[in-house]
């Protein structure tokens, strides 16, 4: 049994999924204990509720205005204090921008050793096992937590969250933050727009390559997506050819996305692209070229040119 603090996310107003994957994953390593809830920045009081209604027993917040966007700083200077004054004896965060770059800082600080990015995690007794991808993604290994603090980030889409329930109940109280000497001053944030579907989040990613030829053809994959309710992704090779943004990269150099649905279009499989999606859990690939190495890893293949294919499927999907 231990008390494990995890720390939710908000993006743009709303939390991010991830916030109730690591609530289910703190609760299999409390085994009974409590689950704390941390939520920092804009909207914090308002969203704490949803954190107990998925598993949460408490929630600690802030909205200090250094808090209002992120940065390492004044996020770091917050968490240490909260886990100096709770003593969790597991953290855990989703394996983010935000948690890659939080959780080294804090384990840092803390002397404490740290398991980034699993997929999964069981406890056995006193341990705590946790699997992770390793060689970018080709093998898993095998973390075992056997004493000292447990600090763990975990990979969004991996963990299931819990049910939301929202006849649960649990306290939701302000912590009191010092945050001073801040190096790091946000004045404005400007974002780019996009389909509004976060491609690290999303269950259903329609994904081009070089072989869609243009941004104008990326108008194509866009429709599947939408008729779909899934994301656009790109093949470095298309952003490189100046098709598609680099936010929207996967693979080694780019994001790494594990969806319920994966389908590749026009990208051949070079294996630092399948390092980003291979652990997909369906893989369907278009390609003119039999021969592609995409279609070692597919689950279903299609032979094809993708400007024929993907209008097809398009029109099949808004009709259902
Ligand atoms: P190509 O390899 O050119 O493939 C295009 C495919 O489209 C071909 O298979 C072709 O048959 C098919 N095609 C063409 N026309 C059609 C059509 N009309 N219909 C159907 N199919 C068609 N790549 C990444 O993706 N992500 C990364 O993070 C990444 N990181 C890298 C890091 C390093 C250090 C290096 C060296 C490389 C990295 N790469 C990465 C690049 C990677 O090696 C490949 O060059 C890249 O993935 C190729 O992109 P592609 O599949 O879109 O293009």
């Amino acid at each position: 049994m231990a008390k494990v603090l995890i720390l939710g996310e908000i993006r743009q107003g709303e939390l991010r999924n991830v916030s109730f994957e690591a609530i289910a994953a703190a609760k299999q390593i409390a085994d009974g204990d409590e689950v704390v809830g941390l939520l920092l920045g804009e909207k914090a009081v308002s969203l704490a509720k949803q954190m107990i209604y998925y598993g949460a027993d408490r929630v600690l917040v802030s909205e200090h205005s250094d808090l209002k966007s992120y940065t390492s700083d004044a996020y770091t200077q917050v968490i240490m204090q909260v886990i100096e004054a709770e003593k969790p004896e597991g953290v855990v965060f989703g394996h983010t921008s935000m948690g890659k770059d939080l959780s080294p800082r804090i384990t840092a600080k803390l002397k404490s050793g740290l398991v980034s990015d699993a997929v999964s995690l069981e406890v056995n007794g006193e341990e705590v096992v946790f699997t992770r991808p390793i060689y970018s993604g080709k093998a898993f290994e095998k973390k075992v937590i056997k004493d000292g603090l447990i600090f763990a980030t975990i990979r969004p889409n991996n963990i299931p969250s819990l049910e939301k329930d929202e006849s649960r109940t649990g306290d939701v109280a302000s912590v009191n933050v010092d945050i001073k000497d801040l190096r790091t001053i946000i004045k404005d944030v400007v974002r780019k727009t996009t389909s509004g579907v976060d491609l690290s989040e999303a269950k259903i990613i329609v994904s081009g390559g070089r072989g869609v030829k243009s941004a104008e053809g990326f108008k194509v994959l866009q429709e599947l997506a939408d008729a779909l309710g899934g994301a656009v992704g790109s093949s470095r090779g298309a952003c490189d050819a100046g098709y598609s943004d680099y936010s929207l990269q996967i693979g080694q150099t780019g994001k790494v996305v594990t969806p319920d649905l994966y389908i590749a279009c026009g990208i051949s499989g070079a294996i630092q692209h399948i390092a980003g999606m291979s652990n997909s859990k369906v893989i369907v690939a278009i390609n003119k070229d039999p021969e592609a190495n995409i279609f070692s890893i597919a689950d279903y293949g299609i032979v094809g040119d993708l400007f024929e294919v993907v209008p097809l499927l398009a029109e099949e999907f808004k009709s259902v």
